[in-house]
């Protein structure tokens, strides 16, 4: 499960600041519901673009990520 949110949000960290969440996250339970809460949304977002990628619209268009996945920018 976390390796999915790893793939979203850490993909887009350099490593080390990818490691210092991860640490970061085992010792604040604060952020770890946060990233729990996260995990879920992705895990539903997922699902919706699994459907979605099975409809003709999205053919031809690639992996298209939900604006909701990268709120900060
Ligand atoms: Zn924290």
């Amino acid at each position: 499960m976390e390796e999915t949110a790893e793939e979203l949000y850490f993909g887009r960290l350099d490593s080390a600041a990818a490691q210092r969440f991860q640490a970061h996250l085992r010792d604040c339970p604060k952020c770890r519901g946060i990233n729990d809460g996260t995990v879920a949304m992705i895990e539903a977002i997922r699902g919706a673009a699994k459907h979605f990628e099975r409809t003709k619209v999205a053919k031809g268009k690639g992996v298209v990520r939900s604006p909701m996945v990268n709120p900060a920018r």
